[in-house]
């Protein structure tokens, strides 16, 4: 069977993986020159631990896990004013794992590279099908005729445009821009933090020359061009904000995004189905997209080898219930992480402050990381 994957993503990535693995031929098309290996830190958690362990890949991701120790909150002046351990910040459960996107990407691409088929620098245009095939013509002019289509390029997915029209993703009113910067803070294995009105960066390193900078700011749609956009959706932060900004210019992996969530009545039709963020992204602000992506590749692939003529259906009754609990997290989440108003700045700061000292704080803190691991645990994998 010979599927096309549009998409070397994480979940484009992993479906091929599985696909592969199940005695398929996939295909994976992607839009970018080459693989894009940008992106911050990203968590896998609960049953996506279990499918990096069936992938052989647990050990591989925890020896490149950010090992990350401290979270320093600093204010305007870029005084320290809060220290917070890492895994109580991460709200992470013992056995869930943190990697950086692009680790996580070249780790995956390493186990597909050498066996099958990878095409960058185009796209689907356009897709026919029918009860025996579907026919795709490429953005190179390319065309040819697979037995499946599985879209795994992204929220902004063109394989869901194909299948469904314009459906837009569901905006949760704010950005995210993730790009390299120098570490000039000197951060090894420890993240930064700084938090104004609506707006939040974070700066986080493994050591070495380089850091990651994330900014998360609310802010309606823009046309603008995305570096004026961050540019000015941020002016007026202090700390080091003004310094951060300015190498935004030389970044080569600049990404900027809405933070929004992807629901839809149903991810697939005929032979082309949708998995990750193109059919159910639950936004960055979940902390579960890549985590997602990995157990909806296992369940797809799985499912579509098992049965071709009722994979597909099979795969979203097994998920979509885990889907909703997990795109759920958001909305609390984002609450935490950009503070509206100029009190909550404070009165989180504070809180932060005192909190490590509080007796029991790991027990307090721990309930929040007690919502994600529910949600994150709730689905079994099968085996196929
Ligand atoms: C550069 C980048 C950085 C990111 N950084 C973070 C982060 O720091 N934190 C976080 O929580 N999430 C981040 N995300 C999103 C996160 O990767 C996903 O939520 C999650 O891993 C699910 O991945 P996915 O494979 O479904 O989608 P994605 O990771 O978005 O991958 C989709 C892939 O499809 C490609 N593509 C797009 N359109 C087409 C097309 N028409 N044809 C073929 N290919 C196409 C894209 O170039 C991309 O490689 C980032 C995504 C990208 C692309």
């Amino acid at each position: 069977m010979k599927v096309l994957i549009c998409g070397a993503g994480i979940a484009g990535l992993a479906t091929a993986y599985w696909l592969h693995r199940h005695g398929w031929e996939p295909t994976v098309v992607e839009r970018a020159p080459a693989l894009r290996d940008g992106g911050y830190k990203v968590d896998i958690r609960g049953t996506a631990v279990d499918v990096v362990e069936r992938m052989g890949l647990r050990d591989a991701i925890r020896d490149r896990a950010t090992a990350i120790r401290t979270a320093t909150q600093y204010d305007e002046r870029g005084r320290a004013v809060a220290v917070l351990d890492a895994e109580l910040f991460g709200g992470r459960h013992s056995g869930d794992l943190e990697i950086m996107r692009g680790d996580l990407t070249q780790l995956l691409y390493e186990q597909t590279r050498h066996r099958l088929e990878h095409v960058f620098g185009t796209h689907v245009v356009a897709a026919e099908q029918d009860d025996a095939q579907v026919r795709v013509a490429f953005a190179s002019g390319e065309e040819r005729a697979f037995d499946f289509v599985v879209g795994a390029d992204g929220v902004h997915s063109g394989a869901r445009r194909l299948c469904f029209g314009d459906t837009v993703p569901h905006s949760l009113g704010h950005h995210i821009a993730i790009y390299t910067v120098p570490n000039h803070l000197g951060l090894d294995r420890q993240e930064a933090v700084h938090l104004a009105p609506g707006r939040t960066v974070n700066v986080y390193s493994t050591g070495g020359p380089s850091a990651k900078a994330l900014f998360l700011f609310a802010a309606p749609e823009s046309d603008a061009d995305p570096r004026t956009f961050l540019a000015d959706s941020v002016a007026g932060m202090g700390w080091e904000v003004p310094r951060l900004i300015g190498y935004a210019a030389d970044a080569p992996d600049f990404y900027l995004d809405t933070l929004a969530q992807v629901r839809l009545d149903s991810w697939s039709k005929g032979r082309i189905a949708l998995v990750g963020d193109a059919a159910f992204c639950p936004s960055p602000a979940s902390g579960q997209g890549t985590s997602l992506a990995l157990v909806g590749a296992y369940a797809l692939a799985g499912e579509l080898a098992a049965n071709p003529a009722g994979g597909f259906a099979a795969y979203e009754a097994q998920l979509r219930d885990f889907v909703v609990k997990n795109q759920a997290l958001a909305a609390g989440n984002l609450r935490g992480m950009v503070v509206g108003s100029a009190f909550g700045v404070w009165a989180q700061t504070r809180m932060m402050k005192v909190l490590p000292h509080l007796p029991g704080h790991r027990a307090i803190i721990g309930r929040v990381a007690d919502t994600i691991h529910e949600a994150a645990t709730s689905v079994t994998l099968k085996d196929y």
